[in-house]
Formats: structure tokens, C-alpha cells, sequence
């Protein structure tokens, strides 16, 4: 007993709900901390599990590992991504219904590494036959070939995923996965044509000149030096130490294949990606007659091989535009800085399509054929991940984020649903008395955002569709008068006419269940919003393996909203347990269970946790489990302490 409270003050708990001060965030951050101290990255608070990037290779992830976890109750041994997949695939199986795992957090906190863990979890524990391999590996090799396109360094993280990603893996009745979908959305376009200092394009520009063949670049009409690119050269950060293009290349290469991409497919993909770099370096300048016209023919010569267009029709489109008025097509010069932006346009909108195709081509080939496996039609289940941003708040908060936090409290709201529904189920099943639980329910603020006519979205709406002059302030003002008085709008205006300093006047602010942001909205309906998102980050997370960020673990534990999350959580039982299961387990704590008990199991149960020192009040039992509030020594001293 002694030894376990010493190894639990150095080791903290392994799950909040047994924080003793469990309403303190300081007390939070430091259980966070201590267990960072010992390498231990994971803590549960109850099913939902938190992860501190460690920022270095941690020995915990080996089959051996994997093998641990297959099977095991959430608190039999430390918490790892691998209980929770375990978990989750066992719960879709038992229950036959589909699961869902959410990942949340911001740029750069683990976020795409926790979902390859879960796939390779998968991969390596499922079942799998002969033709179900060429799946697994599909699955697998389609994050190489997604991150090359879609991924980049940026301040935050080298290996950025600038798209957020729901994926679906689906499995046969006997838990063979046998298909998989891949559903992305809002890839951050304008990386193509502007990157900040320090941050750099999509991997696939630097990895094709660094690692294609000499003649394939030759066909493109590339050299093999990113420093040439206009588009790879705004963020002045061509090589990364972490990063080895060559190498990756090859990589990318090998996965498309395996992926199923034919030659002449990679072909098209690849003239495309040649094609972005060549409208960057297509350069505009004054003709004879001062028209604005292109002055970098081989550019031209390329863009239109590679693109599979007319030159001429090609020269026209990047140097004029069509209006239709009235029925007449009438067709006048774009300024020079029409035509670049013009020029920018058509490279975002190429890239992207590029990216969709390449997403619909990996589904293609992730999709369950009938015909290969037919006996498990209509018997299968899904597990998806969704990969996605957590709340995001920086000094200037723009259109994205305000669509980023709408989702995440989206997701909140569904969080809590789904927590509180399944307890509440859980004690009805076993014939507990179910206390109900006081907690923020943030609908309140969805509806403010998403709702009908009155809600801001709609109000965003109309006033982008309103005959006449639509400003940014006129739409604040709109606001104004339709949400002013709302619990979690605020604006600068006070009531008594004066204004209020925390909020300026081109901004409204949202509380959120998480916190408040304050938005701006400026330029929201003037023109697509500009990428703020890349613009106000600042180098936090300076990739320093093993060091506890305490503002970045601060800013998260509030934003993600963990506080309120235990505090729901401890309102409940922590540790429920199948009578037999416990019995088998603890039998040995206590004389009067050991070495066999003979009655009933719920009294051998009761014997035994009376046995502990347990109130009456700290357990219940219900019809087939032993219920426990918090579970004070049952739980051995973490067994991953071998992780070091
Ligand atoms: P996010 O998707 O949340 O932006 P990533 O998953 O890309 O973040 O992680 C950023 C980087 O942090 C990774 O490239 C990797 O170097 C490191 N990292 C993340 N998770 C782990 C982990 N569990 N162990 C070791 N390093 C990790
Ligand atoms: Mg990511």
C-alpha cells in the first residue's frame, strides 16, 4: 500500500476522475506534468483519452505492445492509444454497431501520429486474409501518398496536415477490415502560391525535384533546384532537417503503386503539380501598345503541354476575362494585378481539384468490393477517425476560425450526448439510481450560430445575398440587432451606450463552452477570407523533444474544454467492473475470497471491497457489475514505467 501511494505521487493518476483536487487546473497541469516526468504521455479521464506529445521516439508502440492491449479492460493496465483502439474495435464487434474516434487538439499536438497509430493498430491485430492483405496495406500506404499532397512544414509542426480528414475503416462480421473512405475537406489552398517565412509549400513540389528521375523532370520542364519556383521560395525554407524529400519521394512513388495508381494516372497527376510550378513563375509585363500581356513564353510552351491546352485560348484566359451582360459575352484586359491574381487563382483551383481526384482515386481503391468478399455483405461495421483542428483562438480570429470552433462545439455537444446518454443507460441496465448530473449544455450556442433565420450563419447569408452595398459593419450592425442580449454574443456595445474596450468595434466576440474568442469581420464579406490562420501563428511548439509546454498544456486543457469534460465524468462512477471479472482479479486481497469464493458473486464482491476500507457510499452494486466512484487502490502501480 505504501509503495503504491509513493509510486503514484511520482507517477500521478492514470484517469482525472482520481485527482483528488479535481477542480483544479493546477492540479490537472501538474498530474499532466509529473506523468510527462515519467515518460508517460497517455491519461484517461474516463474513455476519453488526453496525449502530451513527447516530440521523440517513445518505445511503446512494438507489436509486443499491441499484443498487451488486445483484449484488456481500459483500466488494467496504463492508458495508451492502443486501449482505446482495442477497445472501440471490441465495442463495435459486441455490440455490432458503429464507432467513432475523435482526435482533437491543436496544430502540431499529435493529432495525425495518434490517428496512424489506431490504422497500424488495426492492421497489425485484426484478422486479415490473402486478398484482404492488398486492403491493409492500401490503408496504410494511402497516408504517405495524402500527406505529400496535403501536408507541410509549417512553424508548428514540419509535417503539417493542412486538410482536415474523417475516415472510415470498415470490417467483416468476423472483424476482418474489408474497405475504407476517406472523406477530406477545407485543404488550405492558398499555401500553393503563399507561404510565410519559415513555413514552406506542399511536401510532393520539393519531394518530385529532390527525388524525381532526371528524365522526368526533363519532360516537365522542371530543374532541380526549388530556389527557381516562385511558389517554393516566400517561406525561404527549401530544406527542413527533419525532413528528406529524396527519400520520401520514393516513398510516395512505391505507395501510389501499391495504391493501385496506373502509369499514365501518376503521369497526369504529376504535369499537374509541374504545371502550378510553372504559372508561378509565369510573369506578366506592359506590351507595345501598354497592354498587359505574358512575358515568359516557356512557361506558356509548358502550361500548355502539361495542362493538355491551347496556348492561345490558355494566353487569353490568364491576360483577359468574360463578362456576360445582358446576354453578350464582351471580353476585356485584366490589369497586372488582376492577371497574377488571376494566374494564383488557377493554381489553387488546379492544385485542389488535383487533391479531390487524388482522394476519389484512393476511395476507389479502399472502396469493399461485393463481388471479392460476398458473404459478409450486410453484416459489416465501421470505424471512423476524424482528424480535426480543436478550438483555435489567436489574436486575430478570422472566418476559418469561427468555423473551426463552430465545429468543435458541434462536437462537444455531441460528446456530452453520447457520455451522459450511455451512462445514464448503463445504470438504468444495471438497476442503479441515477443522479443527474449539472453540466453546461452547449446548445445554447449552437443555435446561436447555426440557427434558423436568427442564427449567425443565416444572418451571414443574407447579408451577402442583399441587394446593394452589403459592408462588414453593416452585417456586425445586422448582428447587432438580431443577437444583441444573447448570453454568449457580445459586441463593444454596453448596454448603458458605452462601449466596452475588450471588444472592438469590427468585432463581435462568442463565448464559447470552451472560452471566448473574438472574432473579426472584417474583409468577411468583401472578399474570400484571407489565411489568418497561417499569418498569426507564432513558433510555439519549437519541436524540443521532451519538454512540457506548460502554456501550450495550459491553453489546450482549457480550449478542449477538459475541465468541464472530468467534471461530468466524476459526477459518475470511474471503475465498473463485471462481478466475475473483479472477483477473479482482487480474490487475493482478501481472506474471505481467497482462494475460491462460493456464493453469490455480488456478496463475494461486497465482502471484498468492504474488505478495501470502502464506504458504502463510495460503490453500488448493480445487477451484474460492481460499480465504483473512485477506485483509490485498486489500480497497481503503472506498468509502464518499462517505457524509459
Ligand atoms: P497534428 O496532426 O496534431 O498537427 P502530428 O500528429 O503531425 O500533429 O504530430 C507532429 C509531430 O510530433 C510528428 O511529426 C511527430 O514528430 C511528433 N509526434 C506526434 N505524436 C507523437 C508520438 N506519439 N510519439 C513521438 N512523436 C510524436
Ligand atoms: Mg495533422
Amino acid at each position: 500500500m505504501e509503495s503504491t501511494l509513493t509510486a503514484r505521487d511520482r507517477v500521478g493518476v492514470q484517469d482525472f476522475v482520481l485527482l483528488e483536487n479535481y477542480t483544479s487546473e493546477a492540479a490537472f497541469i501538474e498530474n499532466l506534468r509529473r506523468r510527462f516526468g515519467e515518460n508517460l504521455i497517455y491519461t484517461y479521464i474516463g474513455s476519453v483519452l488526453v496525449s502530451v506529445n513527447p516530440n521523440k521516439d517513445l518505445e511503446i508502440y512494438s507489436k509486443a505492445h499491441m499484443e498487451r492491449y488486445r483484449g484488456v479492460s481500459f483500466y488494467e493496465i496504463s492508458p495508451h492509444i492502443y486501449a482505446v483502439s482495442d477497445n472501440t474495435y471490441r465495442a463495435m464487434r459486441t455490440e455490432r454497431r458503429d464507432q467513432c474516434i475523435l482526435i482533437s487538439g491543436e496544430s502540431g499536438a499529435g493529432k495525425t501520429e495518434a490517428s496512424k497509430k489506431i490504422l497500424q493498430y488495426y492492421a497489425t491485430t485484426c484478422p486479415v486474409t490473402d486478398h484482404l492483405s492488398t486492403l491493409r496495406d492500401r490503408l496504410l500506404q494511402s497516408n504517405p501518398v495524402l500527406e505529400a499532397f496535403g501536408n507541410a512544414k509549417t512553424l508548428r509542426n514540419d509535417n503539417s496536415s493542412r486538410f482536415g480528414k474523417y475516415m472510415d475503416v470498415q470490417f467483416d462480421f468476423r472483424g476482418a477490415p474489408i474497405g475504407g473512405h476517406i472523406l477530406n475537406y477545407l485543404l488550405e489552398k492558398s499555401r500553393v502560391v503563399h507561404q510565410n517565412h519559415g513555413e514552406r509549400n506542399f511536401h510532393i513540389f520539393y519531394q518530385l525535384l529532390e527525388g524525381g528521375e532526371q528524365d522526368l523532370l526533363s519532360k516537365l520542364g522542371l530543374e532541380r533546384n526549388a530556389q527557381k519556383y516562385q511558389y517554393l521560395v516566400k517561406g525561404c525554407c527549401p530544406r527542413v532537417s527533419s525532413i528528406n524529400d529524396k527519400n520520401d519521394w520514393r516513398t510516395v512513388r512505391k505507395a501510389l503503386t501499391v495504391i493501385g495508381f496506373h502509369e499514365d494516372e501518376v503521369e497526369d497527376l504529376l504535369n499537374i503539380i509541374a504545371s502550378v510550378l510553372h504559372l508561378g513563375n509565369t510573369q506578366f509585363g506592359e506590351g507595345k501598345n501598354g497592354e498587359n500581356q505574358i512575358t515568359t513564353e516557356t512557361q506558356l510552351k509548358y502550361l500548355s503541354k502539361l495542362l493538355g491546352v491551347d496556348g492561345a485560348a490558355l494566353r487569353e484566359a490568364l491576360t483577359h476575362k468574360k463578362i456576360t451582360a445582358k446576354g453578350e459575352e464582351m471580353i476585356s484586359p485584366l490589369s497586372f494585378e488582376q492577371a497574377v491574381a488571376a494566374r494564383d487563382a488557377l493554381a489553387k483551383a488546379v492544385y485542389g481539384r488535383a487533391f479531390t481526384w487524388l482522394v476519389v482515386k484512393i476511395n476507389q481503391s479502399l472502396a469493399f468490393k461485393d463481388d471479392v468478399y460476398n458473404s459478409s455483405k450486410g453484416s459489416s461495421s465501421v470505424i471512423g477517425l476524424l482528424d480535426i483542428y480543436g478550438f483555435e483562438v489567436f489574436q486575430h480570429n478570422s472566418f476559418e476560425q469561427f468555423c473551426i470552433n463552430y465545429c468543435n462545439e458541434k462536437l462537444h455537444q455531441l460528446f456530452i450526448e453520447l457520455t451522459l446518454k450511455s451512462e445514464q443507460e448503463e445504470y438504468e441496465a444495471e438497476g442503479i439510481t441515477w443522479e443527474p448530473v449539472k453540466y453546461f449544455d452547449n446548445k445554447i450556442i449552437c443555435d446561436l450560430v447555426e440557427g434558423k433565420h436568427k442564427g449567425l450563419i443565416s444572418i451571414l447569408d443574407e447579408e451577402c445575398l442583399r441587394p446593394g452595398e452589403p459592408s462588414d459593419i453593416s452585417f456586425l450592425e445586422k448582428l447587432e440587432d438580431t443577437l444583441g442580449g444573447h448570453a454568449h454574443f457580445v459586441t463593444h456595445k454596453l448596454s448603458n451606450g458605452k462601449t466596452r474596450k475588450a471588444v472592438s468595434r469590427e468585432e463581435f466576440k462568442l463565448i464559447h463552452y470552451a472560452g471566448e474568442v473574438n472574432y473579426s469581420v472584417n474583409g468577411e464579406l468583401a472578399n474570400q477570407s484571407g489565411n489568418s490562420v497561417i499569418s498569426d501563428m507564432s513558433p510555439l511548439c519549437n519541436h524540443t523533444p521532451w519538454r512540457f509546454d506548460e502554456a501550450l498544456v495550459r491553453h489546450q486543457v482549457k480550449y478542449l474544454g477538459l475541465m468541464e469534460n472530468l467534471r461530468v465524468r466524476r459526477a459518475g462512477f470511474a471503475y465498473r467492473r463485471h462481478y466475475e471479472t473483479f472477483l477473479q482479479r482482487y480474490k487475493s486481497l482478501c481472506p474471505g475470497t481467497w482462494p475460491n469464493w462460493q456464493g453469490r458473486l455480488a456478496d463475494g464482491v461486497a465482502t471484498l471491497v468492504q474488505h478495501l476500507g470502502y464506504k458504502p457510499e463510495e460503490y453500488k452494486l448493480g445487477k451484474t457489475k460492481i460499480f465504483i466512484r473512485f477506485p483509490k487502490t485498486l489500480f497497481s502501480t503503472e506498468d509502464s514505467l518499462e517505457a524509459r
